[in-house]
């Protein structure tokens, strides 16, 4: 299918001008942060004046990653918290609100103390029920909300409810390149250089890249969807959320930014305005026709839009993050992901409350965050709903991997599959190396992808996303 717009977020178009250097020797550091996204650069942000050494390193650019292709709302009202005192608990609820409090504080510190020019902009953020299941649920958001002093007008409408405060909006690589350039005058950073194995030996992770190693005593990971499966077992404790977005021309901007229970948006203001759509979230194990998802968002609007692209984030099945110490008996290995979609709070938390740990500082919220947590009969039960819906369609793409939408050029044979174009024939091996899962082909984006955990390869069948440490490019035996 083509589609005459640029398929990328609207934030990439923003020139990115100091790459860094790859690795190109092996290194020793105290600290060594795989993943150079939103998260990485809070934790490097927050480490960068201690006296330890430092080195970040990402397999791609700088801040290519999920948070490229954000919505960018920095909201303490996300529709969560009622969710968290069912799949958690009410103490732990009240407890998230409060951080997520905390977490815009320090960012709009950041933003001020280091001067950076972000499009920051505070915007009436609302949240939107039209259903009388969703109005009831919202109401019940609302009540948590009052009972914490939260700042919360309502709007009752016969067909309509919604609540809102005041919020912001920001430029997300505008402050993560500031962010970059403000690190990189303290610590190391690596760019194209991908850890493709972690080993521990005597007081130090052996950290493999291709050629090079990095030995490091204390390792983050903020790779987003972590490349190492065990023993943290994240495949039961979260699935992926994909969702597509879209940016169009607006006459105005009425600084205001909507989330609703499929769909959210907020306007962006530089040179011209904006419009930031977003809509379809679903488990990336279901709706397999990408195509149609693309064609959905498409026709919901009248405009004409100039950016498409799509975005995955990792739900959590309390709808709390795993920030802190991947295994309770070793201190010097952290991890931070799971943010449920509100990235640019929980990774500024993630900065500050990782390098607490590796500080030894005391820290409001590290047990909250906790990987060790237990889970209540509702969490587990959202754990087993995510398995049937991987396992579906595991199923369905394993015995039929052909789809009906598929265009007549993509062939399956085995465990391979061909597509041609313009004379020339593109093989890959149709399963994923992370865990296995039949891949499905994206036609609108061109590349193949995973529907369990959201690993991409191009037609080639290169590794363009993680979990996959793999490419997936086929070879003719000789
Ligand atoms: C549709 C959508 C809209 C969203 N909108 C908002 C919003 O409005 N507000 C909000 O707060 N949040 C939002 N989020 C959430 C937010 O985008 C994410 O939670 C956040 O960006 C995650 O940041 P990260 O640093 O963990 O991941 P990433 O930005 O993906 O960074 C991880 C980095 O690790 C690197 N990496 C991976 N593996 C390796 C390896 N083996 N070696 C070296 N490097 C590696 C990758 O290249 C990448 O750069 C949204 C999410 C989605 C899906």
């Amino acid at each position: 299918m083509v589609i005459f717009v640029k398929k990328n977020s609207i934030w990439l178009d923003y020139p990115y001008k100091e790459s860094s250097k790859t690795l190109e020797k092996d290194i020793t550091t105290d600290v060594l942060i795989i993943g150079g996204g939103m998260t990485g650069l809070s934790v490097s942000y927050f480490l960068k004046d201690s006296n330890l050494k430092v080195c970040l390193v990402d397999k791609s650019l700088i801040a290519h990653g999920v948070s490229s292709k954000m919505t960018a709302k920095i909201s303490y009202i996300q529709g969560n918290y009622l969710k968290i005192k069912n799949s958690s608990s009410l103490s732990n609820a009240k407890k998230y609100f409060l951080s997520q409090k905390e977490a815009i504080g320090i960012l709009l510190n950041i933003i001020n103390k280091e001067h950076i020019s972000c499009n920051l902009e505070e915007v009436l953020t609302y949240i939107y029920a039209d259903t009388p299941k969703e109005i009831v649920k919202l109401q019940k958001e609302k009540n948590l909300l009052s009972s914490w002093q939260a700042n919360i007008e309502e709007v009752k409408k016969d067909n309509y409810y919604a609540i809102s405060t005041t919020n912001y909006v920001f430029h997300p690589l505008k402050y993560l390149y500031a962010l970059k350039r403000i690190c990189e005058k303290k610590i190391d950073i690596y760019e194209n250089t991908e850890i493709k194995s972690i080993k521990k030996e005597d007081n130090y992770f052996i950290c493999s890249s291709n050629n090079y190693t990095i030995k490091a005593k204390k390792v983050v990971l903020a790779c987003h969807y972590p490349f190492s499966l065990f023993p943290f077992l994240l495949p039961l404790r979260s699935y992926v959320e994909k969702s597509y977005l879209m940016a169009y021309s607006y006459p105005y901007n009425n600084h205001t930014a909507l989330l609703s229970q499929n769909k959210s948006y907020r306007f962006y203001e530089d040179k011209k305005i904006y419009k930031i759509y977003l809509s379809n979230s679903h488990n990336i194990g279901n709706h397999l026709n990408r195509k149609k998802e693309y064609y959905k968002l498409i026709n919901s609007i009248k405009e004409r839009p100039e950016y498409l692209w799509e975005n995955d984030d990792l739900i959590t099945i309390d709808y709390l993050p795993f920030i802190g110490k991947l295994k309770s008996n070793e201190e010097n290995i952290l991890l931070s992901t799971g943010y449920n979609t509100w990235g640019t709070t929980n990774a500024t938390l993630a900065g500050k409350i990782l390098s607490d740990i590796i500080l030894k500082k005391e820290n409001p919220y590290i047990s909250l965050f906790s990987l060790q947590r237990n889970y209540n009969y509702l969490a587990i039960f959202n754990s087993l709903s995510n398995i049937f819906i991987n396992g579906k369609s595991y199923l369905i793409n394993k015995i039929n991997p052909s789809k009906k939408w598929y265009s007549s050029d993509i062939f399956f044979k085995k465990n391979k599959a061909i597509i041609k174009s313009n004379n020339s024939e593109h093989i890959v091996i149709n399963k994923c190396p992370h865990m296995g899962c039949p891949l499905i082909f994206n036609e609108v984006e061109n590349v193949w992808e995973c529907p369990c955990h959201a690993s991409k390869f191009d037609i080639d069948g290169k590794c363009l996303k993680g979990p996959s440490k793999q490419d997936i490019s086929y070879q003719e035996k000789k």
